[in-house]
């Protein structure tokens, strides 16, 4: 698909649920999110005709995230089933990791081509106050270590693993060279993620992408762009003297990434959305369930597709216009 701005629209996003096991202060309301019946999520079947007849238009890339993707039960079968249609050469998945040990133990094998995992400190202490997890909530090895742990098993599957870090005043800058320092000995990419002011991500202060390379410039040296491809959305990445890896800053608000925005995003109620400051989208459930056939919805995903906006509209929010994001990421998929 190519919408009227002439970005080509390959790339889909699938939240299949609003549900997380975290509680992350950027992200979700302390209390969680109110209990969506079953009946109102998409199920997987449902998902996988949609993807067929989006890779029918042309979207070759999935990522499945949520809120935590793992925590719905039978995601790897459904990733699995997914990666068989015709058309879906790419599925990547984001995840907090908590459950990544178990996902890998199911999966019996490598199913994606990539772990995104979302990790803003080291530091046990900094992890409990960025996730609203009581310090030792997580026994027997569990939490952090156990996030650890799946990112070395992921690595050793030979699975490209890439670590989101958003910066937030106040909470974790202290940590910022030491999550860069993962890529130091590690060949992952650890990316920078500017926090924006979606849900309860409003109340918070962002550190621009700008400040953190300035703070990595001076503990680590001078960083070199790296012109290499290295995933499908709008991240640069760069090369720090010494490490395995590379850093990437994802610069949403302070320099806008829509130009070449290529995707669209599934919420886990099958409500499609252009973009990720949207505050509607295409009911595609309701198209569903009420018995439309494989036209009609590649014709209403079309439409959806045409509406992509030019930009967001976060810088809006920043200028404390009237906009207001009351749906935090966990609704979006990030
Ligand atoms: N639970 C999974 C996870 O945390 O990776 C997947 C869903 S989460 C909503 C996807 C990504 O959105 C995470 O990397 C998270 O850090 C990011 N995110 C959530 N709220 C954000 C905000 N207000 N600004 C920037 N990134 C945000
Ligand atoms: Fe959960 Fe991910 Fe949101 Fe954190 S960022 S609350 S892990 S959905």
């Amino acid at each position: 698909m190519i919408d009227r701005y002439g970005r080509i629209i390959d790339y889909l996003r699938i939240s299949v649920t609003d549900r997380c096991n975290l509680r992350c202060v950027y992200c979700m309301p302390a209390e969680g999110v109110p209990w969506k019946p079953h009946g109102d999520m998409l199920s997987f079947e449902e998902i996988l005709r949609l993807c067929a007849v989006m890779a029918g238009l042309g979207i070759n890339k999935v990522k499945i995230t949520g809120g935590e993707p793992l925590v719905r039960k039978g995601v790897a079968g459904f990733i699995m089933r997914l990666r068989t249609i015709p058309g879906i050469e790419q599925v990547t998945i984001t995840t907090n990791g908590l459950l990544l040990e178990e996902f890998f133990d199911e999966a019996g094998g490598v199913i994606v081509d990539g772990v995104n995992i979302s990790l803003d400190t080291l530091d046990p202490e900094r992890f409990s106050k960025v996730t609203r997890t009581t310090p030792g909530a997580f026994a027997n090895g569990q939490g952090l270590p156990a996030i650890l742990r799946a990112l070395d098993r992921a690595q050793s599957l030979g699975i490209p693993v890439k670590l989101n870090c958003v910066p937030i005043r106040g909470f974790n800058e202290a940590d910022l060279p030491g999550m860069a320092a993962l890529a130091r000995t590690k060949a992952l990419t650890v990316r920078f993620i500017e926090l924006m002011p979606l849900g309860s991500g409003d109340a918070l202060e962002p550190i621009p992408g700008a400040e953190v390379a300035a703070l990595l410039e001076r503990v680590y040296g001078a960083m070199v762009p790296y012109s290499g491809k290295l995933g499908n959305g709008p991240a640069e990445y760069y090369i720090l003297p010494g490490f395995a890896g590379k850093i990437g800053f994802i610069n949403a608000v302070s320099e806008g990434f829509c130009e070449h925005c290529n995707r669209l995003r599934l919420s886990s109620s099958g409500v499609l959305m252009p973009c990720l400051s949207s505050d509607s989208g295409m009911d595609l459930r309701s198209l569903l369930r009420g018995g439309a056939s494989d036209a009609d919805l590649r014709a209403a995903v079309a439409e959806l597709a045409a509406q992509k906006p030019p930009s967001h509209n976060f810088s809006a929010v920043y200028e404390r216009e009237q906009t207001k994001h009351k749906s935090g990421m966990y609704h979006i998929g990030g």
